[in-house]
């Protein structure tokens, strides 16, 4: 065999042999599968459809978190404000109504004469709720929030359901689908609760805005129950519970613009116990503050709740009488006087009850004078009158002429 036949049989036996090698491979690999490929693509647009679900949720989530990032600055800037007991539930249910999207908000408030709740101010209710439903604290879905004190939601409302006693509130006869109870509770029990149904935002993920909300509403309520309570001491008198000088010398200024604007009377009266002195000399200091009380409780009693009493000093108080002229004044005093005259005061360690009488003197604004200084002045030279003449009456002031002596007896 020359050399070129080699080569040759040598070709012939390497292309024999890559063939074979080729059919082995081809063999040993996977065959491509029209079924396979299928079930792949199938697969991969399932998980690209999970993935932009996924990808919504969260794009979602994020703007919700955004708005959330943006009222609870607003939530707490409006609640740390100067607010005023009676304006709070109002604010409470248009922050709950924007917060959680709500179709309804309510603001469900103790009844002071039972134990119910009313709603004190709300959207999406019934016309005619407003103060006059009543809703059981046992009852409902807010009952359980208001007996367990936590925020309730529908479904934990719905899973305890079946243990709570039968029976349906007016909430849900009225077929309202709450979403929400966040109880307000204060340091002497709850203060009401906010309800919100209708929410287009995932409630039961957002407990905790409603813990935070009906947190800061305790705090608000607290605070502005804790100021008109300071500002009512500060205008009271502290033995008597009637207003203070200081309070008075504000409201009559005040009434007297009024009186002045509408043109209408406006009457004083200053009235002073006789011989009080006698009373705690005998009597001692606490039957005086005793008769002092009593005086004070009867004066308020008899006076309208457009008209006010005051104590002006030691044993004077002062009556203001709106749109009363000298006649009515007059006729009112009168009564006052045989008022407190037929009045007993008991004290102890003495068998016969105490007895006080008055002596008053009444101004009236426009003829006695046109600013407080004045008609004060005319008023107390009235019942100093009154003093001189015998005590235990009633007398006009009247206008006095550069002698003294009175021009005439209005
Ligand atoms: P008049 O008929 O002239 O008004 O005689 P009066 O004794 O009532 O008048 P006077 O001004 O001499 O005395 C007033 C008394 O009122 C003296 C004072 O001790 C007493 N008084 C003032 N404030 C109080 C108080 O808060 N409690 C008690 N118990 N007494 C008071
Ligand atoms: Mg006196
Ligand atoms: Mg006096």
């Amino acid at each position: 065999m020359d050399h070129s036949n080699t080569i040759l049989l040598l070709l012939i036996v390497a292309f024999l042999a890559g063939g074979f090698l080729g059919l082995v491979i081809r063999k040993a690999m996977p065959k491509p599968d029209k079924a396979g490929a299928s079930e792949e693509i199938f697969l991969l647009e399932q998980r690209l459809r999970e993935v932009s679900q996924e990808f919504a949720k969260t794009s979602e989530e994020l703007n919700r978190k955004r708005e959330i990032a943006f009222h609870v600055p607003t939530i707490v800037r409006r609640l740390s404000s100067r607010l005023s007991p009676n304006a709070i539930p109002g604010v409470a249910v248009r922050i709950a109504k924007d917060f959680f999207q709500a179709s309804h908000a309510g603001y469900f408030a103790p009844l002071s004469e039972s134990d119910e709740f009313t709603m004190v101010e709300g959207v999406g209710f019934p016309q005619g709720w407003k103060h006059t439903i009543r809703i059981s604290p046992k009852e409902g879905i807010l009952g359980l929030a208001l007996e367990n004190r936590v925020v309730v939601t529908r479904d934990e409302y719905l899973s305890f359901k079946g243990n709570l006693p039968a029976g349906s509130s007016p909430i849900e006869k009225a077929g309202i689908a709450v979403d929400l109870v966040a109880p307000v509770v204060g340091m002497s029990g709850p203060l009401g609760a906010i309800l919100v149904g209708g929410c287009k935002v995932r409630v039961n993920e957002e407990r905790q805005y409603a813990s935070m909300l009906a947190d800061l509403l305790s705090i608000a309520y607290q605070t502005a129950l804790s100021i008109e309570s300071v500002e009512r001491d500060a205008a009271v008198d502290g033995l008597t519970r009637v207003y203070n000088r200081r309070y008075f010398a504000l409201w009559f200024e005040n009434e007297l613009r009024r009186a002045k604007n509408y043109s209408q009377p406006l009457s004083l009266l200053m009235l002073d116990i006789d011989h009080f002195k006698k009373v705690n000399d005998t009597f001692g200091h606490n039957a005086g503050d005793m008769v002092l009380r009593k005086l004070a409780e009867t004066l308020r009693a008899h006076t309208r709740s457009s008209d006010i009493v005051a104590r002006y000093g030691g044993e004077e108080f002062v009556v203001a009488m709106t749109s009363s002229n000298k006649d009515q004044a007059f006729t009112y005093a009168e009564s006052l006087r045989k008022t407190i005259a037929s009045l007993e005061v008991k004290v102890t360690g003495h068998e016969a009850p105490l007895k006080a009488t008055i002596t008053c003197g009444v101004a009236t604004y426009p003829e006695d004078g046109e600013n407080t200084t004045d008609l004060l002045r005319a008023a107390d030279n009235a019942l100093y009158e009154g003093k001189q003449e015998g005590r235990n009456r009633v007398v006009r002031a009247q206008l006095v002429g550069l002698d003294g002596k009175p021009l005439r007896r209005s």
